[in-house]
């Protein structure tokens, strides 16, 4: 009788983790960087050019992911999009060392077979997120670095632009010229995927800290800190003050944390980012979702760009939210 019992509980927790995991076809969340909002919210022109910059990026994942599209498409798709639109600080647009140069950081991870590839520090390759693609996909190995990286781009047919300084804006170069001033740019890019096949995969882009030391590597290429995915748990992109999020491993924090102690993903990240990280003044946020298509976006700064789409089974409404402050519209 008790022996009948255990197996009817399980056979209902087991249909019930069925029932919830079909409840979503997919969900694309994405990132372009956490920091001080407070004026851009106030500047009404500014901010929609971010409002229509994450709407278009949302666009680009849906497209994909309605013709029933690998979330790795999608990733890739909507961080190369990030990643030649000068707003955000990854590829063109990105913010620079100390000495003014572009070093710019990529990685992408898929959760179906832990696979993961990243590059750090190249400076001629035009779409970072491309080549930390390409590591994963045609090497055997994970990370590659510095001029290696480029050669490596170059050799694998990606285009390549002719000048470090294609990376530079009107508003870098006016950074550069006065590289002694207190100057910011927030816009590490990144995006996280459940697709229809029910894989997640994870990528993050960006040029790194202003006025970072030529040569300094930041969480967004190192997988488990800035970018990490496993079917088994959740998909996840940071942003933030990197040397933070390396200390705590964030991204792999979050997949431990939903995986071992069944903390609800907005549990894992609420915890890590007000707790862990605040306590050490580790400013920034992330985006999350996990293998049952539940999101978060929880970060301590005042602000982050970040906006998700979710298609729920049977139901052919796209939900669709962006926001920029604490408020998702
Ligand atoms: N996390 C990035 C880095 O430390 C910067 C950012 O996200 O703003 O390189």
């Amino acid at each position: 009788m008790l022996r009948n019992y255990f197996l009817l509980a399980a056979l209902l927790t087991s249909l019930s983790i069925q029932v919830k995991a079909q409840k979503v076809d997919y969900v694309l969340v994405v990132h372009g960087g956490a920091g001080n909002m407070k004026d851009l919210e106030k500047d009404s022109i500014h901010a929609a050019a971010y409002y229509a910059a994450l709407d278009s990026a949302l666009e680009i994942g849906n497209e994909i992911l309605a013709k029933g599209g690998d979330g790795e498409l999608a990733v890739l798709s909507v961080v190369s999009y990030f990643e030649q639109n000068p707003l955000f600080n990854a590829g063109i647009g990105a913010t620079c060392t100390a000495d003014g140069q572009f070093e710019l950081d990529a990685s992408i991870m898929r959760g179906k077979d832990l696979m993961a590839g990243a590059v750090a520090g190249v400076k001629l390759t035009k779409h970072p997120i491309k080549a930390a693609h390409a590591v994963m996909t045609q090497t055997q190995h994970v990370m590659l670095s510095g001029a290696g990286a480029d050669r490596f781009a170059l050799e694998h047919g990606l285009e390549m632009v002719d000048d470090n300084m294609y990376f530079a804006t009107p508003k870098t170069m006016e950074w550069i010229d006065k590289l002694k001033q207190e100057s910011k740019k927030n816009g590490t890019v990144g995006c996280v995927v459940l697709d229809s096949k029910g894989n997640l995969t994870a990528g993050t882009s960006t040029g790194g800290m202003f006025k970072k030391q030529w040569g300094r590597i930041g969480d967004s290429p190192l997988i488990g800190a800035g970018t990490y995915a496993d079917n088994a748990s959740s998909a996840v992109s940071c942003t933030g003050h990197g040397e933070y999020f390396i200390r705590h491993i964030v991204a792999y924090n979050l997949c431990s944390r939903v995986k071992l102690l069944k903390e609800s993903i907005q549990e894992a990240a609420d915890h890590i980012i007000f707790e862990e990280l605040n306590e050490k003044e580790g400013n920034g946020g992330l985006i999350a979702v996990d293998r049952n298509g539940n999101i978060a976006m929880s970060f301590n700064s005042n602000g982050m760009f970040r906006g998700f789409i979710k298609k729920e089974t049977g139901n052919s409404n796209i939900i669709k939210k962006i926001g920029i402050g604490k408020v998702l519209k």
